[in-house]
């Protein structure tokens, strides 16, 4: 990022600067459950009220806290932009090398749980709020920003974003929305590839049920074993091959990355295998994997009484994600026909995965602000935007599921400690402020070009 917009923009938000923010926010625990957020809410809403920006706080539940602001025209023909975030955190876990909840700045980081996920992008949002509320005092943006940073996304966002919808839709009705849930920018050679989250995943939560016959342990053949015709299934779950599927965006981002790499062939769901084994980065591979398939994961398993009695009954766990365009009836019938037909299976919890076309004007903005705050004056690295799926569900689904288009970014500088993305959820929580500096200048920018 050019030095000068840093300084203009360390100028313009004085002792607010994000690293500041967010230092404050992490102090504040909104470990999520109880969450708390109300207690965070207040906290910007003082920073806020002191910049004379119009800002609200509206709880879904007790203490459960959004905050609200609002900055611009209230023409309801004017261009909209919501910028959305979350207040909580998971809770902290073991393994610190320092307090979870201190938020002190140490080696060029900030630290403390959330750093990452997601008190870095509300640090972000609201400098760069701040700072155009500051540059805009006499002249007015032509549309209007907002900015919701949002309780609950860690627990399926009941008292947050779903309360929002449904009791404040007006108050958060944008043209497109920005929030989290993008890969981490990927340096090959002269190039930094930013990546910009276009669709998630859905969830297929589903439990598995193998039924038999008691008899007495020392003489199985009397009964039927649960356990034994539950094994059988998993072991054909495992060797489940699932079928790959390349959606448009997922198509551009992998031939993009198959030329970088000198990759001769065309890329198709028969070779895509023997492509991505290519990878040394295994992480970044099996995020690719996931994006093309859906997958299949038996992740707990109970079953039997006692040592001395055949097991009834033995119950399997499993997370299923599936795809745009894989609905709860292609999830059932390839689990069933996996599974064998001696197999119950109920699926529980189905969300739907979600999805934004990336071939929209706002895609395209997005795309500008990126490569303006992250270009260097040498052109190197070149920076280059790419259309992604997310594995995981953010409160993006909700919002697409209302119809609103939403985006996700991560503008991390294009030199971030790679060790520090491994921190998320995990212990040792921290951000480096170059790339806080850059995520605050890509809202910054992203906001001028929609709206100034
Ligand atoms: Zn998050």
């Amino acid at each position: 990022m050019p030095d000068s917009f840093m300084r203009m923009l360390s100028e313009m938000t004085g002792k607010m600067n994000p690293e500041t923010i967010l230092s404050s926010l992490i102090r504040i625990n909104t470990t999520n459950p109880p969450g708390n957020e109300t207690a965070a809410a207040q906290f910007l809403h003082g920073l806020f009220s002191q910049a004379g920006i119009h800002c609200e706080i509206l709880e879904g539940a007790k203490g459960r806290g959004n905050f609200l602001a609002q900055l611009g025209s209230d023409d309801p023909a004017a261009p909209r932009l919501l910028f959305l975030s979350h207040l909580d955190v998971v809770p902290p876990g073991n393994g610190w090398s320092f307090e979870p909840f201190a938020g002190d700045i140490q080696q060029g980081c900030v630290r403390g749980r959330g750093a990452l996920d997601c008190k870095d992008m509300v640090a972000a949002e609201a400098a760069a709020m701040l700072a155009l509320a500051q540059l805009h005092r006499d002249s007015p943006l032509r549309g209007k920003l907002i900015f919701a940073a949002v309780a609950d996304e860690e627990r399926g966002g009941r008292n947050g974003i779903q309360y929002l919808i449904r009791q404040h839709r007006s108050r958060i009705e944008a043209d497109f929305v920005v929030n989290e849930g993008a890969e981490d920018p990927l340096r090959l050679g002269n190039e930094v590839f930013y990546f910009i989250q276009t669709g998630e995943k859905g969830l297929a939560w589903s439990t598995l049920r193998a039924r038999g016959r008691t008899a007495h342990g020392s003489q199985p053949s009397l009964g039927s074993n649960a356990i034994l015709t539950m094994s059988r299934a998993l072991d054909r779950i495992g060797r489940y091959r699932p079928e790959v599927v390349l959606i448009p965006e997922v198509r551009r981002l992998l031939k993009t990355l198959a030329d970088r790499r000198g990759w001769q062939e065309p890329l198709n769901p028969q070779n895509l295998d023997r492509f991505l084994s290519t990878w040394e980065d295994r992480g970044f591979a099996a995020s690719l994997e996931s994006m093309t398939r859906m997958t299949i994961s038996p992740n707990m398993i109970k079953g039997g009484l006692k040592t001395n009695v055949v097991p009834d009954l033995c119950e399997v766990s499993a997370d299923i994600r599936v795809l745009p365009g894989q609905d709860r009836e292609y999830a059932l019938g390839q689990l069933q026909q996996c599974a064998g037909n001696r197999i119950e299976i109920d699926m529980p919890t189905f969300h739907p995965p979600s999805f934004t076309a990336s071939d929209t004007p706002y895609y395209r903005i997005m795309e500008q602000a990126i490569s303006q705050v992250c270009s260097s004056a040498s052109g190197k690295p070149r920076v280059i935007c790419l259309p992604m799926l997310s594995t995981g569900a953010t409160d993006s689904r909700f919002l697409r599921q209302a119809g609103f288009l939403c985006y996700g970014a991560e503008v991390l500088a294009p030199d971030f400690p790679p060790d520090i993305r491994l921190t998320i959820h995990g212990a040792d929580e921290r951000i480096d402020i170059n790339s806080l500096h850059y995520f605050t200048g890509f809202f910054f920018q992203l906001a001028r070009l929609y709206l100034g």
